[in-house]
């Protein structure tokens, strides 16, 4: 990243089309940075803008954009950053438009975010009592006292027993088994409509419970069964019965193997093994050298 002096009143930044100009301290608190959403004038960091535009940005914001984001924990693809004239899209994070002539998108998936819930992910409140979570119709209470925990309270996210003193939510009304760590919630604050996964390209994928019913979900990925009390990936449209671990998912974003275009998982067992996306029956062997 160049450095910029702030006696420099014109610069090009990849952020926008235009050269920026410094602006005047007095115009500060007219105008909002593109990136932070806040008044220029609320931070000491100079101010570059383009009229024209009616766009500006703090020095500082603009320095603290990297042209890519990888391995992000909304999306696993590469996020790439984007100018473009008008807005218009919606945020895959929090649903609202995207009008700052900037953002950052996978081109694959379709998906498209604001700079600032890309760079400064927020949740709801740092210390919360109650929530609501997508992955569950009710909202959810932190345990106050070790009654609440019940006989067996398993994360629903991470299947690990949920023990004081880790703070811990809890479904607010009756639903027993409906248990998640704060940390996991952390780690999940967003939904993940229109998400497609290169082992499901066709549809998006969605993070939810899977229905009770005598039928055992199996996981696409190490085809071991999913526990209906645990959160999975799964394919919206019912017909697919396309399902995935919550771990198998993030493995088989971050795992390429040599010698085959697609992305493969690590599997314990190989039976022998279709590749969704071509249909070649493949053996896979991987030998572990150190
Ligand atoms: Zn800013
Ligand atoms: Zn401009
Ligand atoms: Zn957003
Ligand atoms: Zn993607
Ligand atoms: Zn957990
Ligand atoms: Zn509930
Ligand atoms: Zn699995
Ligand atoms: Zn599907």
């Amino acid at each position: 990243m160049v450095e910029y002096s702030d006696e420099e009143y014109t610069i090009q930044d990849f952020t926008h089309l235009h050269p920026l100009k410094l602006v005047d301290s007095n115009h500060k608190d007219e105008v909002i940075c593109s990136i932070c959403e806040e008044l220029c004038s609320s931070s000491s960091s100079s101010t570059y803008g383009c009229m024209e535009c009616k766009f500006f940005l703090h020095k500082s914001c603009m320095k603290s954009i990297p042209r890519q984001l990888i391995n992000h924990h909304i999306h696993p693809c590469t996020l790439i950053f984007i100018t473009y004239p008008y807005g218009g899209d919606e945020c895959a994070c929090c649903g609202e438009r995207i009008v700052r002539r900037m953002k950052f998108s996978c081109g694959a998936c379709e998906l498209d975010l604001h700079v600032k819930c890309a760079i400064f992910p927020t949740i709801d409140s740092e210390d919360a009592k109650e929530i609501q979570h997508f992955s569950h119709p009710h909202t959810l209470a932190l345990v106050q006292n070790d009654e609440e925990y019940g006989s067996e309270p398993r994360c629903v996210a991470c299947a690990q027993i949920c023990l004081a003193p880790a703070p811990t939510f809890r479904c607010s009304r009756s639903c027993d088994h409906f248990f998640l760590h704060k940390s996991c919630y952390v780690k999940l604050p967003y939904n993940s409509v229109n998400f497609k996964h290169p082992f499901h390209p066709k549809h998006p994928l969605t993070i939810k419970s899977l229905p009770y019913n005598d039928h055992i979900r199996t996981c696409d990925a190490c085809f071991r069964g999913i526990d209906s009390a645990l959160l999975a990936y799964s394919c919206q449209k019912p017909e697919c019965k396309f399902n995935l671990h919550l771990d198998c998912y993030n493995q088989l974003s971050s795992i390429t193997f040599r010698g085959h275009q697609h992305l493969l998982a690590l599997l314990e067992k190989t039976p022998d093994v279709t590749c969704h996306l071509c249909g070649v029956n493949y053996r896979v062997a991987i030998n572990f050298q150190g």
